[in-house]
C-alpha cells in the first residue's frame, strides 16, 4: 500500500497565492521629517559638515555616523522627548499598513537610521511593524556609540545595508516593493520588482535606469496599488 496521497492536476506552486513584501525606508518616507537629521542637528553639535560628505557621496553612512558619535550629547529621557515632539508620521500610512494586512502583504521597515527613534515613533501610534536599522547606544555620561548590526561587510558603506537584506527576504517572496526616498535607497530599488521613489531618490533612478514611480504619500501608494493588483481573497 502506497500511503502517500498522489497529487491532483494543478496542485502546486501555481495554485499558491502570491507572496508580497512591502519594504519601506523610514526617515522621509513612514516618517515625513527626516528624523535623523532633526536629531542630529539638535544632539550633535558641528555634524552638519560631515552631512555634507555623505550627501557628496565623499564618505557613506557608516563611517559618518562613526565621526559624528563623539559629538553627540544627550540621555535616552531628552532624546525621546524630542523625537517625540518633532516627529511627523506620514497620516496615511496606518491605513496603508491595515490595507497591506487586508491584501496579506507583508511590510516590514528597513532603515539607515536609528531604533531609538523608529521604535518610539511606531509606540506611539500602536503600529506593530517589523523593523531593521542601526542602533543607539546610551552610555552614562550623556555619550553615546552607533552600533551596525546589518552592515555589509563586503561594501560597508551604509549602517544598514537594505540590499542585503532585500537580497535576504528574497527567497521568501514572490514579489518585492521598494517604498524610498534618498541615497540608501538605491541599492535595495535596483532589485525590487517595483518601486516606489520621492524626489531625490526618483532622480537617481531616472540617472541609473532604475523603473521607479514617483509618489507623495501612502495614500498615493495604496491607490496605486489596488489598481495594479486585484484583490484575490
Ligand atoms: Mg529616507
Amino acid at each position: 500500500m502506497n500511503d502517500h496521497p498522489i497529487p491532483s492536476p494543478g496542485s502546486g506552486l501555481k495554485c499558491q497565492p502570491e507572496t508580497l513584501l512591502v519594504l519601506c525606508d523610514f526617515d522621509g518616507t513612514v516618517c515625513r521629517v527626516d528624523m535623523g537629521n532633526a536629531f542630529l542637528e539638535r544632539f550633535a553639535e558641528g555634524w552638519e559638515e560631515i552631512d555634507r560628505s555623505y550627501a557628496a557621496g565623499e564618505v557613506g553612512s557608516r563611517a559618518a555616523y562613526s565621526r559624528i558619535a563623539p559629538l553627540f550629547r544627550a540621555n535616552r529621557s531628552q532624546v525621546l522627548d524630542f523625537v517625540l515632539r518633532r516627529e511627523r508620521l506620514d497620516p496615511h500610512f496606518p491605513e496603508f499598513l491595515r490595507f497591506c494586512r487586508g491584501r496579506k502583504f507583508d511590510l516590514k521597515i528597513v532603515s539607515d537610521g536609528l531604533d531609538v527613534y523608529i521604535e518610539a515613533i511606531l509606540r506611539k501610534y500602536g503600529l506593530d511593524v517589523e523593523f531593521y536599522s542601526n542602533r543607539l547606544l546610551f552610555r552614562e555620561d550623556d555619550r553615546i556609540d552607533f552600533a551596525f548590526p546589518l552592515a555589509s561587510e563586503a561594501c560597508g558603506r551604509c549602517g544598514t545595508c537594505k540590499r542585503s537584506l532585500l537580497d535576504r527576504f528574497r527567497s521568501d517572496y514572490d514579489r518585492i516593493i521598494y517604498i524610498g526616498d534618498g541615497y540608501s535607497d538605491v541599492c535595495p530599488a535596483r532589485v525590487a520588482d517595483l518601486v516606489f521613489a520621492k524626489p531625490i531618490l526618483h532622480e537617481i533612478c531616472v540617472t541609473n535606469g532604475t523603473p521607479s514611480l514617483p509618489y507623495h504619500d501612502f495614500g498615493d501608494i495604496r491607490r496605486s496599488l489596488e489598481k495594479s493588483i486585484p484583490d484575490g481573497s
